[in-house]
């Protein structure tokens, strides 16, 4: 049928039969999807303007059959994904989502609540409440601990250091900061390998590069807390005030775990507010034998944790669990009349917490996983994910053409090629692998068969495959770790 021929209704929204007919249709489509993903390829092969070449400049005037838009999708749409979902996904921190995850957008998105009070969405104001305490005891979190939806960790961590600058009692939500001589520079601590996100945070809320320190990392890549006491010390002499810091469970580059039990007391003896990112491990403390990870978290002031990382949940879904809400609510909380209820002294307004005012109903999502899976299904994907990386990561110590380049405390490897190559000095032979290691990876990323990406270690180009998609087997880690030798032979 032509889009022409197909009337849109003139009012109100699409006819109930074609709703039911379209929603089968576009289940089954997606049930398709997750069949013929692995013939897809991971990473999208088109370049750089090739889609809005194919789109229409200005929009319909009239409505369009629906036929014709869901051929479009698959038309134009899929060939420009790059799929996530993909089982040799290995690149970032691989990801996916679930067939609940999934009913739980679906619903989510039916119902369509903007959950800012109470009352304007008392299911997901309580879901939340509820599901976040399942996955605080899942993960082994005191009941100290409040958490609170936002949408990414980059907006957790960054409403943590806001409650934290609520907290050194300088009126800054009052009188703000520029322009002030009574305000001292105040000051963030994080390893050289927390996350970008936590200085974007710190720029956001007017604090300044200045107002990070990077604190260098031991052999293992995790905060060396001597270097943290030290900087703080000097920091104080020179009239600044430490005010947080923030530690990483699972850095990005190589998922090191800072030592959060020897941060608290240095932290503790300055009052600062200890931030802990678990955005990615967060999630494998729901495995009993890796609850060690959130050690420490006992003593510290906020922890946030991605359960659109590691915990089969579709984007966008992150936990900042809390001890002080009091001082979130007094950064954030700013009620006009015409938000003001008779119930507000009761209950949670999720509004109260955070920038945004309307939230989506994102627990509806999580609570779906976690009764499906059930905290035990949960945990034999996540330990079967961190087998699978040590299996590849066995077979890398085992080749003397690779090396690992960085331990290996969950589903993360960092390696690189290291086979036997002339070179004049070190510096050249370091130059050279860098260049190698990055053809191979881009070699076996345009096979479209698996996706990897990089980072740099110690100045050299380190390659990583994360193992993290629901989807994700031995036959595919077995797949890349030939794909990688297969570009190896071609390019030595
Ligand atoms: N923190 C860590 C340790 C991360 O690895 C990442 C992303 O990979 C983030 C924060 C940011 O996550 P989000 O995309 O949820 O903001």
């Amino acid at each position: 049928m032509k889009a022409e021929e197909k009337v849109t209704p003139a009012l109100g929204d699409m006819d109930k039969e074609e709703f039911r007919r379209f929603g089968h249709e576009l289940i089954d489509w997606i049930a398709d999807y997750f069949e013929r993903i692995e013939d897809l390829p991971v990473l999208a092969q088109i370049e750089p303007g090739d889609l809005k070449a194919q789109l229409p400049v200005a929009p319909p005037e009239k409505g369009e059959a629906m036929e014709e838009i869901i051929r479009d999708g698959d038309r134009l749409i899929v060939p420009a994904l790059t799929h996530w979902s993909h089982p040799s996904f290995f690149a970032y921190f691989a990801t996916s989502t679930s067939a609940p995850g999934i009913f739980g957008e679906l619903l989510s998105a039916a119902f369509d609540n903007k959950a800012m009070l109470w009352r304007t969405s008392p299911a997901s104001t309580e879901l939340e409440e509820v599901t976040l305490d399942w996955l605080r005891q899942m993960i082994g979190l005191d009941p100290g601990y409040t958490g609170i939806i936002y949408d990414t960790a980059s907006v957790s961590s960054m409403h943590a250091i806001a409650a934290a600058r609520e907290g050194v009692e300088m009126r800054i939500r009052e009188e703000g900061m520029s322009g002030r001589k009574d305000l001292p520079l105040l000051r963030v601590y994080v390893s050289e390998q927390a996350h970008s996100s936590i200085e974007k945070g710190v720029i956001t809320l007017g604090l300044g590069q200045k107002g990070l320190r990077k604190i260098p990392t031991d052999s293992e890549f995790r905060m060396d807390v001597k270097a943290l006491a030290e900087a703080i010390d000097e920091d104080k002499r020179n009239g600044y005030l430490p005010f947080c810091v923030v530690a990483t469970v699972g850095t990005t580059s190589t998922s090191s775990i800072d030592p959060i039990a020897e941060i608290i007391p240095i932290g503790e003896q300055h009052a600062m507010w200890l931030h802990v990112d678990a955005a990615y491990a967060g999630s494998a403390a729901v495995v009993p034998e890796l609850r060690h990870i959130l050690n420490g978290c006992e003593r510290a002031d906020s922890v946030a944790v991605n359960p659109h990382k590691w915990l089969f949940t579709p984007f966008d879904l992150s936990v900042l669990y809390c001890r002080h809400l009091d001082l979130l609510r007094r950064a954030f909380s700013l009620v006009p009349e015409y938000l003001r209820t008779p119930e507000q002294e009761q209950v949670r307004n999720g509004s109260d917490y955070g920038i945004q005012l309307g939230r989506r109903f994102r627990a509806l999502k999580l609570w779906m996983i976690i009764r499906y899976f059930g905290r035990e299904g949960l945990a034999a994907r996540i330990r079967e994910h961190c087998r699978l990386a040590k299996l590849f990561a066995s077979w890398v110590e085992a080749s003397p053409d690779w090396e690992l380049m960085a331990p290996l405390p969950l589903a993360l490897v960092c390696f690189r090629a290291c086979p036997r190559i002339e070179a004049d000095s070190e510096a050249g032979r370091s130059g050279r692998l860098d260049v190698l290691n990055e053809a191979i990876m881009h070699g076996v990323n345009a096979t479209g068969k698996a996706l990897l990406s990089h980072t740099k270690l110690n100045d050299k180009l380190t390659l990583r495959l994360s193992v993290g998609n629901i989807r994700t087997t031995e036959k595919q880690v077995r797949q890349v770790w030939e794909l990688l030798n297969e570009q190896l032979r071609l390019l030595v």
